[in-house]
């Protein structure tokens, strides 16, 4: 099974990205992660995404579908990943669809988390204190939850046509969406 979860920043796609890779032998593969990797390695293409990070806006999709095409290609994640944070615009969702033809794959499901602004704003500023991440002031936040309304948002209108989408509500406590993704996954 491969799924796509979605979701504003905030809204726990990596929390439950996690649980959903634990209990059903998935990898979770968080584009956001793999960038912020580069950038921890001090490579000169780390420091162009850093910049692009720190403004809330999208790293080109050229950079993105090369890092995910190292783990649709490998056989260890044949049928076995989570997108976290990856489609994130229609021309990645393109991309994706293409890259997953090309290894004899598909997507199986797609998860949105459904979260307020209030409770987005809330969850920022808590991670923030704990992860440190140079994205989550409150002023970044903002920006990359308009990047989310204005690009990936359209990218969910694409998904609900495939009939593949399932929203759920985002707003419960982290127990409670797990249940509600384990039961939705089970019921495949
Ligand atoms: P995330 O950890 O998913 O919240 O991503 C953090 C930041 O990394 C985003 O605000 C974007 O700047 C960048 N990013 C992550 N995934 C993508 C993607 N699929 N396409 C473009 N930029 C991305």
């Amino acid at each position: 099974m491969n799924l796509v979860i979605f979701g504003p920043p905030g809204a726990g796609k990596g929390t439950q990205s996690k649980f959903i890779a634990n209990k059903f032998n998935l990898h979770q593969l968080s584009t956001g992660d793999l960038l912020r990797e580069e950038i921890k390695n001090k490579t000169i293409l780390g420091s162009k995404i850093s910049e692009i990070i720190n403004k809330g806006e999208l790293v080109s999709d050229e950079i993105v579908s090369d890092l995910i095409e190292k783990f649709i290609s490998n056989k260890n994640f044949e049928n076995r990943l989570i997108f976290d944070g990856f489609p994130r615009n229609i021309e990645q969702a393109i991309n994706l669809n293409n890259l997953l033809k090309k290894y004899n794959q598909k997507i199986d499901i797609v998860l949105k988390l459904s979260v307020s602004l209030k409770t987005i704003k809330k969850r920022i500023l808590e991670r923030q204190m704990q992860e440190n991440r140079s994205d989550d002031s409150e002023e970044i936040a903002i920006k990359r939850f308009e990047t989310y309304e204005k690009s990936t948002e359209p990218v969910i209108e694409y998904y609900k046509k495939s009939k593949l989408l399932k929203v759920i509500n985002g707003e419960g406590s982290i127990d409670e969406i797990n249940v509600e993704i384990s039961d939705i996954i089970e019921g495949i």
